[in-house]
């Protein structure tokens, strides 16, 4: 009995100290990544000639400020599947899973002001109400809204649409709205990623949705937050890294230190 107790208090006191993966508290990168990371931010400057890498107001950046710590998700189920109410639960966990692994970059680094960043689906939209095997309502569903051929949520509601953060014809209101789509394709390779949310193959998301990373959605979440190609150039000394596609499958210390260079050059944007 006692001995049970000691060990679950000692588990409780371990606890904060397994899942803190604190990052610095200060820009300092490793010595080793100031170069590189130097030549990123110079590159981004030139391609998209300043005005435009800092005039953009819909990084992920702007979503999570506008709403204070937290991300909306609409499902775009490009697809003829049916979709399991446990299937549908097991989407959102495994896209917050997949989210956290780049939030937890930022946890403690630089005045960042969010130790988490909660993931929710508000809704899911389909070509046929009938694929969609459940009846509770804790998702708005959108049937055969099609636009770019493929379902939508409803407009008034979406991010994309709407860059000042006002809903005023979303039935459901600002808790309704989207910031991100997860669109999921049937039959399509590779993926997209940008302000709008992130795009893959449905069969690739299913079948990979129990992997410890899911290499493409990390991919396509860092574009999200305003993170560069490397088709055409390799930063010095860096060769493996999930920006660079193909190159590493999670994310890397030199991904994590892009990651949080935006946030260094964004943050006084938002009063930080
Ligand atoms: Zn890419």
């Amino acid at each position: 009995m006692r001995r049970k107790l000691i060990a679950i208090l000692l588990a409780i006191a371990l606890t904060p100290v397994a899942a803190a993966q604190a990052a610095p508290p200060t820009w300092s990168p490793p010595a080793n990544l100031v170069t590189p990371l130097n030549q990123v931010w110079q590159h981004q400057e030139q391609t998209y000639n300043n005005g435009n890498l800092y005039g953009f107001r819909n990084y992920g950046w702007d979503q999570i400020m506008a709403n204070r710590g937290y991300i909306n998700y609409c499902v775009r189920w490009d697809s003829s599947a049916t979709v399991t109410a446990a299937q549908r639960d097991q989407i959102h966990a495994t896209l917050a899973r997949q989210h956290k692994k780049w939030m937890d970059q930022l946890v403690g680094h630089n005045a960042w002001p969010y130790g988490d960043v909660p993931v929710r689906v508000v809704g899911w939209a389909v070509r046929n109400r009938s694929q969609l095997q459940w009846t509770d309502t804790s998702v708005d569903i959108y049937v055969n809204d099609i636009r770019e051929n493929a379902p939508q949520c409803s407009a008034p509601c979406g991010r994309f649409f709407h860059q000042n953060g006002q809903y005023p014809n979303c039935p459901g209101g600002y808790a309704r709205h989207y910031d991100q789509s997860l669109w999921l394709t049937d039959g399509f390779g590779g993926g997209a990623g940008g302000d709008w949310g992130q795009r893959m193959g449905r069969e690739y998301f299913m079948n990979n949705i129990n992997a410890n990373d899911m290499t493409i959605l990390l991919h396509e979440i860092g574009h999200t937050w305003g993170l560069d190609d490397f088709y055409d150039w390799t930063p010095s000394g860096v060769s493996n890294f999930i920006m660079r596609a193909g190159s590493s499958a999670s994310i890397t210390e030199f991904d994590a230190w892009m990651f949080r260079d935006w946030w260094r050059h964004l943050k006084s944007r938002y009063g930080y």
